[in-house]
């Protein structure tokens, strides 16, 4: 019987992935890779001889398409060879189910179907944000959100925590076609940030490195500029903290200790 593992790579080329998941890769009989650049993909091919891009299920140039559909299109692609009885790996860069639906619409409609479908994690581009940032967000506590649905739906943010905005580079690309975002939609998220930040505190813009020889960017910059930054598919972007935490006092009085008993 056919089986899905969906595996993640982790952000940096050949480093990141993890035993287990490069040895899934290896004896795969069919492989499908949704990797960052050339080099990944190319990587990823000496692991196994059956390899197979999703990439050109996404708008080829001068193409209009919707991402729903090159989304049903890859999970058609990758059950079908489970349904032929192949043993079946998807290798997704980063981790294969963090802000990322392919792998996670397969496994789970596989094993609806009575199929062996699980899913490996890997290292996603948030686990090499703290690393990079020399943060533990463990600090203040944190919030990640995709940009757009952060924008769309109406969310309690609590501005003495980290806030992580995956996918800022598509934020407020509703029709879900194109691959960039526009300054005005970007001055609605400035907006949209007001009610908690002032318009001059910094946040960073960040993308971890992809290939070992490359260093992060982390460009900090203010609020207020966050229109006319350059942003990319692969920029997350962080707000630190503008609040200090501030104590509970009905639940430190319920549990019978003041700020002095924790330091
Ligand atoms: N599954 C992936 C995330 C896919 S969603 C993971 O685990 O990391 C795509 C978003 O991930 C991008 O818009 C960006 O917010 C983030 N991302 C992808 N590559 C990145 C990189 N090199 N540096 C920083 N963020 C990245």
């Amino acid at each position: 019987q056919g089986s899905l593992v969906c595996v993640g790579t982790g952000l940096n080329l050949a480093g990141q992935i993890t035993v287990l998941s490069q040895s899934y890769i290896e004896h795969a009989e069919v492989v499908f890779t949704l990797m960052p650049d050339g080099f990944a993909e190319r990587w990823v091919g000496r692991l196994n001889k059956d390899v197979r891009s999703l990439q050109p299920f996404y708008a080829q140039k001068g193409e209009v398409k919707n991402r729903r559909e090159t989304y049903a299109q890859m999970v058609a692609a990758i059950v079908t060879q489970v349904y032929l009885g192949k043993k079946v790996v998807c290798a997704l860069y980063g981790h294969p189910g963090v802000f990322a639906c392919v792998g996670h619409m397969a496994v789970e409609q596989l094993q609806r179907e009575g199929y062996r479908a699980q899913m490996e994690p890997g290292v996603s581009a948030e686990a090499c944000l703290w690393a990079d940032l020399g943060v533990d967000p463990a600090s203040s506590g944190h919030q990640s959100f995709e940009a757009s649905q952060f924008m769309y739906y109406q969310h309690a943010v609590s501005a003495a925590a980290y806030l992580v905005l995956w996918q800022i580079g598509l934020a407020g690309e509703h029709t879900l076609t194109k691959f960039h975002t526009t300054s005005d939609k970007l001055q609605v998220l400035v907006e949209l940030l007001q009610q908690w930040y002032p318009l001059e505190h910094e946040i960073i813009i960040y993308e971890a490195a992809t290939l070992p020889i490359q260093s992060p960017r982390i460009e900090t910059l203010r609020l207020k500029d966050l229109p006319n930054a350059r942003l990319t598919d692969i920029s997350t972007l962080c707000i630190p903290p503008s609040e200090k935490l501030t104590l509970n006092h009905q639940a430190l009085t319920q549990l019978g200790i003041s700020a002095d008993d924790f330091g």
